[in-house]
């Protein structure tokens, strides 16, 4: 169409390189699932946080529809800069209590990961009329840098969140230990999926089990992620 508007430059590269990203991801995903996998589907997570929302126009301009940011000040901006954009947005970083507000109007909040932050949760639900859907985050190597519970404590976390009817849970999810040996990961991801089916004995209708990054996808695909949460491998390398 030679009269139509000239394209930004800049932008249209940013998003065919992004399109072709996440092309190449959605190749090896299929192919991760085709080795192994549990007969889940797999839902890619792209994480924008640090970039702006031309990141997230980009992925879903790409066909992606899932958004995670873990910063809610952060992702607040990129919302609220793009009203419209039919996304669901996923908070993937630790919560505090004093955001939980804030925290119950995302899409899936994947840090729970104490008594506290769920009254918390439950409570802004209530105030705001709504439920809130959540993932128990599971730290199942017990590195101490890591948020999350440990997964001993999850059948009887399970258990006490059947009291908070406004919190609908999910699943679970985690992150492994950065640069682990192969072996260390299938242990952490089959851990935490074995963490799923603890929270499913206790109740709930946990069918979500978020896990694996830029770094170790396809294994926790194999190992049966539902969900991977993907940053550097879409949109480069983040600074600071
Ligand atoms: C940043 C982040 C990711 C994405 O990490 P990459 O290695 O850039 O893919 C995934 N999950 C969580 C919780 C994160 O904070």
């Amino acid at each position: 169409m030679s009269d139509s508007l000239p394209t930004i430059p800049v932008a249209s590269a940013f998003a065919d390189e992004v399109a072709q990203r996440v092309r190449e991801v959605r190749d090896r995903i299929a192919a991760a699932h085709a080795r192994g996998g549990h007969g889940q589907e797999v839902t890619l997570v792209a994480v924008t946080k640090t970039h702006g929302p031309e990141a997230v126009l980009a992925a879903h301009a790409a066909g992606v529809l899932d958004v995670g940011e873990n910063r809610i000040q952060e992702a607040e901006q990129k919302r609220a800069a793009l009203p419209d954009l039919p996304v669901r947005w996923h908070l993937i970083g630790h919560v505090q209590r004093n955001k939980a507000k804030s925290a119950v109007s995302f899409d899936l909040v994947h840090g729970l990961d104490s008594l506290r932050l769920a009254e918390a949760l439950h409570d802004a639900t209530q105030a705001a009329s709504r439920t809130c859907d959540v993932l128990v985050q599971v730290n199942v190597s017990g590195e101490a840098s890591k948020f999350g519970l440990p997964a001993a404590e999850v059948p009887a976390f399970a258990e006490q969140l059947r009291a908070f009817h406004s919190l609908r849970v999910r699943g679970v999810m985690t992150m492994a230990p950065f640069d682990a040996e192969e072996a260390m990961l299938r242990r952490v991801f089959a851990g935490a999926r074995a963490c799923a089916q603890d929270v499913r004995a206790a109740g709930h209708a946990a069918d979500v089990l978020s896990m694996g990054m830029s770094g170790d996808f396809e294994i926790a695909i194999e190992e049966g992620a539902t969900h991977v949460r993907l940053g550097t491998i879409l949109f480069g390398a983040r600074e600071g």
